[in-house]
C-alpha cells in the first residue's frame, strides 16, 4: 500500500510549522527541509488527480530553490505553501464527504437481498478491525469499556497488545487420586455440595467439597466466610495450593481458585496468561476478549520487519509472536515471541536515536578556533588546579567544537566534580570567537548561582554576561532581552525564560544544559533552534547506568569526570529513627560551633508546593529556631518565596549570616556552599534514592568532615532499602543502578520527557543483550536508508513516525 493524498498532505505541515518556528534555516527535516518537501510533494502528484496534480507541482517547485532565497523570501513562500497545502486538504475532505454520502445507498441494497448466513454473520462480527473499539466484542457494554479504557485498552488493536504481566504453567494438571499430602498441585475439579461455614471456638472454617472422576477432596479457608457464597453445586473449578490430609480427607487450605467458565482451554492445561487488570474485570473475561481479538483480527497485524532483518536476528513473525505472547504453545515459544516483540520495541526507539544523530551529523556547524594559549591563561586564573578528569573532558569538549559539525555531548560527573568549571571553558571558547553563549539551568536559584560564579571568572576577562530568569520585572526583561538581541550579552544564563518566543538571540554558537533531567527534549532542541546549529553540551549529575544511556542518550557522545577535587570528603551518612531526632539536632549543635553551616530540608515537591506544605516548613523552621537554636539563625527557603527575597536568603546563607537554612528541596541541584557541613533531612523515606544522593551532595563541597542524617520512620520495605542503601555507599553510580532497579526505568528517568516512545514489553536491566543487538540493527539501517525510504522499510518508518513527541524526530534531528 502506498501513501493517500491525504497522508501525505500531514506529512507536509507539521514540518512546515517547524521550519517556521526554527527561523527558516531549512533544517526542520533530516537531510534537508527542502529535499523533504519536493521528495513529497512529487510523491503525492503521482496518487493525486486532475487539477490536483498541478497544484502539487506548484508546490514542489516552491521548494526546488528554496535555499537561494533570503530568510524574509522563505518565509513568504512558507506562508504560501501553508495556504496550498490547506486548500488541497479541504480539496480531499469535501471529495472524500461526497464518498460517505453514497454509502448508506449500498446499505439498502444489501437489506434487499436475500436474508440468509450473511445478514446473521452482521451482528456477531467476523471479522475486526483493529481501529474498532471494544464496545463491538462480545460482553463489553458501557461499563466494562470503561474498565477497559482504565488499563489503556480502547481499540481492539489495543487488546493485542495488551501483554499478559505473567504466565501461570497449568499444563500438568493433575487428578485427585493422583495428588499425594504435602504437594503443591493443580487440579481442575467440580463442586460436590453445599458449601459449609462451621464455627469452632474462634475460627470460623468455610469447607467446600470437590471431586473430579478419580476421586474427591475439601477445600478448606479460615474466617473468610463471605467465600461460602462464591460456590454452588457443580460449578467448575481450577485449584492450585498445598494438598495435605485432614480427618481423612484429601484438604487443601486457603488454595487458589478460579472459576472455570466459557472456553476451558483458556484457563487449564496450558500457560495461563495473568493481565494487568483493574478491580471489576476478570482475568477469564480479558482472556476471552484477547482470544476472540485474536481470531478475529490478527490477520491485520502487518509485519514491520523485513524478512532479511527477521532471518538476520531469529525473530518470530509478527503475528505468531502476538499469538505466542498471549496464549503460547511453550514456554521456549513464550520466550521467542517475547525475543521478537521487545526487539522491535528497542528498534524502534534506537532508529529515532540513530536518526537524530545523524540529523546532527548531517547539519554545518560551527567550526570555533582554538587559541590554546589564551586557555591556558584563563584557566590558571583559577584559584585551584583543574583535576586531571577535568582537564580531560574539557579536551574533548573543545575538539568537538573546533569541528565543523555540531556538537552533542553529555558531561557526566557527580555532584562537585566540576562540571561548571568545566562549561566555562567551553563558554570562554565560544565567546572569544565571537558567537554567544547560553547557559540553561532548571531553577532560578541555580540560574542565580551559575550567573554570579560564572560572573566572577568573566567579568576581568571583559566578557559581558546576562541572566533571564521569569520573575524579573517586565521592563528589566525586555532590557536583558534587547542586550541578548543585539549581541551585547555575551554569556546568558537563565531558566526556560531562554526558551521564549520573545527570548532572540544574536549569534548563539553555544548551548549548555544543565541538569539535564529536568529537561525535556523538546525544551532543549527549543534553545538549540535559536542559533544556527550550535554547538551542544548537556550537563548531569544523575549517573546514568550504561544501558539507560545507550537507551535515553544513545544519540550523544559522552564524558564523565570521575576524580573529585582533592581533599573531597565524603559526607558519612547516618538513619536517625525519629524518635532520636533531638540528637540529630544536637549534633547539628555541635557543628555550628565549629563554625560551619547547615540545611534542614523538608520533603516536598517543589512543582508543586502547596500553601500547607510551606507552612509546615515554616512551622519546622520555628520550632527548630525556639526549641533547638535558640543562639543560631535560622532561615527558611521555598518555592513560594517572592525572587528577591529567595535572593536575599541565599545571600545571607552564602555569607554565613544564616546558618541554619530550613528548605524544600529547591536546594536539590547544584547550589553550592562549601562552609555547609551538615545536612538534616526530614522524612527521609519520602524521597526517592537519586535525590537523596543529589541533597547529600550538597555538603560535600570542601574538605571539612560533612554529614547527612537521615530522619525516618520508614513503613514500605522498599523506603528501608533506599535508607539502607544510602548508607552503605556514596558512589553515584551503584545508587543509580539501585534507583533503578527500585523505581523502574519509566520513573527513573521518564522516556516520554525524551521524545521516546515508551517500552512496554522491554525490560532495560534484564534484556541488555536484545538491546544491544536492536542497537546494532538499527544503527546499521539508518546508514543504509537514512530516510527509510526502502518500501521494505515502510512499516518501520511508520513506526518511527507514530512515536509520540518523537515523530517529531523529523523536526529535531
Ligand atoms: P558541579 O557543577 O559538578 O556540581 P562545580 O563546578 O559547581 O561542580 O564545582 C563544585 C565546587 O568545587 C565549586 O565550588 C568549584 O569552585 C570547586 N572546584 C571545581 N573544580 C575544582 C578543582 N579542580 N579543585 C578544587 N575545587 C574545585
Ligand atoms: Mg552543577
Amino acid at each position: 500500500m502506498t501513501d493517500s493524498l491525504e497522508d501525505i498532505l500531514n506529512k507536509l505541515e507539521k514540518p512546515l510549522a517547524v521550519e517556521e518556528k526554527t527561523g527558516c534555516q531549512n533544517f526542520a527535516v533530516v537531510g534537508g527541509f527542502d529535499r523533504y518537501m519536493v521528495t513529497w510533494a512529487e510523491r503525492a502528484q503521482a496518487v493525486a488527480e486532475g487539477p490536483l496534480k498541478d497544484q502539487l507541482e506548484k508546490l514542489a517547485q516552491m521548494f526546488r530553490s528554496y535555499t537561494d532565497n533570503s530568510v524574509l523570501d522563505r518565509r513568504r513562500i512558507l506562508s504560501q505553501a501553508r495556504q496550498l497545502v490547506s486548500s488541497l486538504r479541504s480539496h480531499i475532505r469535501q471529495e472524500s464527504s461526497v464518498r460517505t454520502l453514497t454509502a448508506p445507498v449500498k446499505e439498502k441494497e444489501k437489506k434487499q437481498a436475500p436474508i440468509g448466513s450473511d445478514a446473521q454473520a452482521s451482528s456477531v462480527p467476523t471479522r475486526l478491525n483493529l481501529s474498532d473499539p471494544v464496545r463491538f466484542l462480545k460482553g463489553v457494554g458501557p461499563h466494562r469499556a470503561r474498565l477497559l479504557k482504565k488499563v489503556g485498552v480502547e481499540t481492539v488493536g489495543d487488546l493485542l497488545t495488551f501483554y499478559p504481566r505473567r504466565h501461570e504453567d497449568r499444563t500438568n494438571l493433575k487428578r485427585l487420586a493422583e495428588v499425594t499430602a504435602g504437594e503443591k498441585a493443580a487440579v481442575q475439579v467440580v463442586v460436590a455440595g453445599r458449601p459449609i461455614t462451621l464455627e469452632k471456638r474462634h475460627l470460623m472454617i468455610t469447607k467446600v467439597p470437590v471431586r473430579d472422576e478419580t476421586g474427591r477432596a475439601v477445600l478448606v479457608w479460615f474466617n473468610q466466610p463471605f467465600l461460602e457464597k462464591r460456590f454452588y453445586p457443580n460449578q467448575r473449578l481450577f485449584v492450585f495450593g498445598k494438598v495435605q490430609w485432614v480427618l481423612g480427607q484429601k484438604t487443601f487450605s486457603s488454595p487458589e481458585v478460579e472459576e472455570v467458565t466459557g472456553d476451558e482451554s483458556l484457563q487449564v492445561g496450558r500457560l495461563v496468561p495473568f493481565y494487568p487488570l483493574t478491580e471489576g474485570l476478570s482475568q477469564n473475561f480479558v482472556r476471552g476478549l484477547v482470544k476472540e481479538v485474536l481470531d478475529k483480527a490478527l490477520d491485520q497485524v502487518e509485519e514491520s520487519l523485513p524478512e532479511r532483518i527477521r532471518k538476520e536476528y531469529g525473530l518470530m513473525p509478527i503475528r505468531q509472536a502476538v499469538e505466542q505472547i498471549h496464549f503460547p504453545e511453550s514456554s521456549r515459544s513464550l520466550e521467542e515471541a517475547r525475543y521478537r516483540l521487545v526487539f522491535e520495541e528497542f528498534l524502534t526507539l534506537q532508529l529515532i536515536l540513530a536518526l537524530r544523530k545523524r540529523g546532527t551529523r548531517s547539519r554545518q556547524g560551527i567550526a570555533f578556533r582554538m587559541d590554546w594559549d589564551r586557555i591556558e591563561r584563563f584557566i590558571a586564573h583559577f584559584p585551584f588546579t583543574f583535576t586531571l578528569d577535568q582537564r580531560k573532558v574539557i579536551g574533548e569538549i573543545l575538539s568537538d567544537m573546533e569541528k565543523a559539525e555540531p556538537m552533542n555531548r553529555l558531561l557526566h560527573g557527580e555532584v562537585g566534580s566540576g562540571k561548571t568549571v568545566a562549561a566555562a571553558v567551553a563558554l570562554f571558547a565560544a565567546v572569544t570567537n565571537g558567537y554567544q553563549a547560553a547557559f540553561m539551568a532548571p531553577t532560578e536559584i541555580l540560574a542565580e548561582q551559575h550567573y554570579r560564579v560564572l560572573r566572577e571568572m568573566f567579568q576581568e576577562q571583559g566578557i559581558r554576561m546576562a541572566l533571564l530568569i521569569g520573575s524579573l520585572p517586565a521592563t528589566l526583561k525586555r532590557a536583558i532581552r534587547n542586550d541578548i538581541a543585539s549581541g551585547r550579552a555575551q554569556v546568558i544564563v537563565g531558566t526556560h525564560a531562554l526558551i521564549e518566543e520573545t527570548t532572540l538571540f544574536h549569534r548563539l554558537g553555544l548551548v549548555v544544559v544543565d541538569e539535564q533531567h529536568r529537561f525535556g527534549v523538546l525544551q532543549r532542541a527549543k534553545l538549540i533552534w535559536k542559533g544556527q546549529s550550535p554547538d551542544v553540551l548537556i550537563m548531569t549529575a544523575t549517573p546514568i547506568p550504561r544501558t539507560l544511556a545507550l537507551t535515553v542518550y544513545g544519540d550523544l557522545e559522552v564524558s564523565v569526570i570521575q576524580e573529585l577535587p582533592p581533599g573531597r570528603q565524603r559526607a558519612k551518612t547516618v538513619w536517625v529513627p525519629v524518635g532520636k531526632k533531638r540528637q540529630a539536632y544536637e549534633f547539628v549543635k555541635k557543628e555550628l560551633a565549629k563554625g560551619r553551616q547547615a540545611y534542614v530540608v523538608c520533603p516536598l515537591i517543589e512543582e508543586s508546593e502547596k500553601l500547607e506544605d510551606v507552612q509546615s516548613v515554616v512551622r519546622h523552621a520555628d520550632w527548630l529556631a525556639k526549641e533547638i537554636f535558640p543562639d543560631a539563625r535560622v532561615g527558611v527557603l521555598h518555592g513560594r518565596l517572592p525572587p528577591a527575597e529567595k535572593d536575599l536568603v541565599m545571600d545571607q546563607f552564602r555569607q554565613g549570616a544564616i546558618q541554619v537554612l530550613v528548605t524544600t528541596t529547591v536546594v536539590e541541584v547544584g547550589v553550592d556552599v562549601p562552609n555547609a557541613s551538615v545536612i538534616v533531612i526530614e522524612d527521609a523515606d519520602r524521597f526517592g534514592l537519586s535525590q537523596l544522593h543529589q541533597l547529600r551532595g550538597r555538603v560535600e563541597r570542601s574538605d571539612h568532615p560533612c554529614y547527612c542524617l537521615l530522619i525516618a520512620q520508614p513503613s514500605s520495605e522498599e523506603a528501608k532499602e533506599r535508607l539502607r542503601v544510602m548508607t552503605q555507599t556514596n558512589d553515584g553510580f551503584l545508587i543509580a543502578e539501585q534507583d533503578l532497579r527500585l523505581r523502574g526505568p519509566g520513573e527513573f528517568l521518564g522516556t516520554r520527557q525524551h521524545g521516546l516512545p515508551d517500552l512496554q514489553l522491554a525490560h532495560i536491566l534484564r534484556d541488555t543483550d536484545i538491546l544491544l543487538k536492536a542497537r546494532e540493527c538499527a544503527w546499521k539501517l539508518i546508514e543504509e536508508d537514512p530516510h527509510l525510504q526502502d518500501p521494505l522499510h515502510r512499516r518501520l518508518r511508520h513506526k518511527v513516525e507514530a512515536v509520540e513527541g518523537g515523530s517529531d524526530l523529523l523536526e529535531i534531528a
